[in-house]
């Protein structure tokens, strides 16, 4: 059984559909990029299976299980956690404040909430450095840094991480990418959103989107494929 599962899943803002049926699973274990370029519905997809948009039509299973009308507080609880695009960070407060709110669904287990802070810290020691400053003052890569800090801070199963390299130069996207890669290795699933084909080698699972469906899965070694880049990427 896969961890993720969408089928059929039709989602709009209105009555128009932006998913117009779509369909892919996400093997537990995995880093998957979810690529295409702007519009596609990437975002519309990962929120859906955050809980922050119900589908018209369609399913979005976990372990088995369909998660139906689940708000998006119960399914943080279930093991889904989203970093967001545009980080929607908490500029006045401190990163530690920032990191302890992400784990507000583990408050009952303070031993777990200490250990996924030391674990987010060591994933990205520029923010161990600025624990105490306020997060507004933080530059841009740190706040996609702390973004992606936050929503480990649940212990997900299921990391949801949208555009992190979005306004990053590309070391720095490098950087956060090499994060996920460990973040994978580490045993949680990772399902990012991405336009920056450079995020592909990292991937164990590439999904291309256009216009709302899906019109490519590549697993493995296929990813690295140059006529992947070419015929659907454009680079
Ligand atoms: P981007 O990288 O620009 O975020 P994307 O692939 O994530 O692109 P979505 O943000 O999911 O794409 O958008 C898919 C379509 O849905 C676009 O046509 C967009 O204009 C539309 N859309 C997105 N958000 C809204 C909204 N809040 N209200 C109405 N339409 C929206």
């Amino acid at each position: 059984m896969s961890l993720l599962e969408i089928s059929d899943l039709v989602v709009g803002y209105g009555p128009h559909p932006v998913l117009h049926g779509l369909d892919f699973v996400v093997e537990e274990g995995e880093l998957c990029v979810l690529l295409g370029l702007n519009g596609a519905g990437k975002t519309t997809t990962v929120s859906t299976i955050a809980g922050l948009l119900r589908p018209q039509r369609g399913q979005v299973r976990l372990d088995g299980q369909v998660l139906g009308r689940s708000s998006p507080s119960a399914r943080v609880r279930k093991g889904i956690s989203l970093s967001p695009e545009g980080r929607r960070i908490f500029p006045r407060l401190t990163v530690r404040q920032n990191l302890r709110l992400g784990g507000w669904s583990q408050r009952r287990s303070p031993k777990v909430v200490k250990s996924q802070l030391d674990l987010a810290l060591d994933y990205f020691p520029r923010l161990a450095e600025r624990e105490d400053q306020l997060a507004g003052t933080l530059s841009g890569g740190e706040q996609q840094m702390l973004a992606v800090a936050r929503a480990l801070m649940s212990r997900p199963r299921l990391l949801l991480i949208d555009e992190a390299s979005l306004g990053l130069s590309p070391t720095l996207a490098r950087t956060v990418w090499e994060v996920a890669a460990r973040i994978r290795r580490d045993g949680t699933t990772v399902l990012m959103v991405e336009q920056n084909a450079g995020a592909l080698p990292f991937a164990d699972r590439a999904l291309i989107m256009e216009k709302g469906t899906l019109v490519h899965t590549a697993v493995g070694e296929a990813i690295r494929d140059v006529n992947l880049r070419e015929t659907y990427l454009g680079v």
